[in-house]
C-alpha cells in the first residue's frame, strides 16, 4: 500500500483581546493567538502536514490571507477542506503526531478534547491522533510568552476502493 508522510509547522503571536483556540478547542486564558483566521496553530500545522505529504504546497497557497472569505474563519473548516483535497487525491489519514509548544496556560487538560475534535474531522479513531504539549523551559519567544507554535507529522495511506 502506498504511504506518504508530511510535516507541518506554524507559529502565531499571543495577544490580548483574542480567544485562545488550539486543536479546535477554546481554552480559557487572558490572551489568544493573533492571525487572519482563528489562528489555531495546531490545526494549521496539521493542514500543512497533509498538504506536504502530497506535495500540494501549503495552506497559505490554498487559503490566502488576502482573501476576505477566510477572515476569522474557523480553522476546523480549513482542515476539513484540506482533508477533502487529500481524499480527492485518493488518500486518507493513517495517523498524526503533533506537538504544541506553549509556555502558558497548561494544555494537558484539553488534549483529549482536541483528539476527539480532530478525529471527527478525519472520521478516524482517537488513537490515530497523537497530541503532545511542551514548554520551551522559558527560552526564546515561546518561553517569553510572546507566541505559540505547533508541529505535526501526518502519515497518509492510499484509500481502499477509491
Ligand atoms: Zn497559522
Amino acid at each position: 500500500m502506498d504511504q506518504r508522510v508530511g510535516i507541518g509547522f506554524d507559529v502565531h503571536p499571543l495577544t490580548a483581546g483574542r480567544q485562545l483556540i488550539l486543536g479546535g478547542i477554546e481554552i480559557p486564558y487572558e490572551r489568544g493567538l493573533a492571525g487572519h483566521s482563528d489562528a489555531d496553530a495546531l490545526l494549521h500545522a496539521i493542514a500543512d502536514a497533509l498538504l506536504g505529504a502530497l506535495a500540494l504546497g501549503d495552506i497559505g497557497q490554498h487559503f490566502p490571507d488576502s482573501d476576505p472569505q477566510y477572515k476569522d474563519i474557523s480553522s476546523s473548516i480549513l482542515l476539513e477542506k484540506t482533508y477533502e483535497l487529500v481524499r480527492q487525491e485518493g488518500y486518507e489519514l493513517n495517523n498524526l503526531d503533533c506537538i504544541i509548544l506553549l509556555e502558558k496556560p497548561r494544555i494537558a487538560p484539553y488534549i483529549e478534547k482536541m483528539q476527539k475534535h480532530i478525529s471527527d474531522i478525519f472520521w478516524c479513531k482517537v488513537n490515530q491522533i497523537s497530541i503532545k504539549a511542551t514548554t520551551t523551559e522559558r527560552l526564546g519567544f515561546i518561553g517569553r510568552e510572546d507566541g505559540a507554535a505547533a508541529l505535526a507529522v501526518a502519515m497518509l495511506r492510499e484509500r481502499k476502493g477509491k
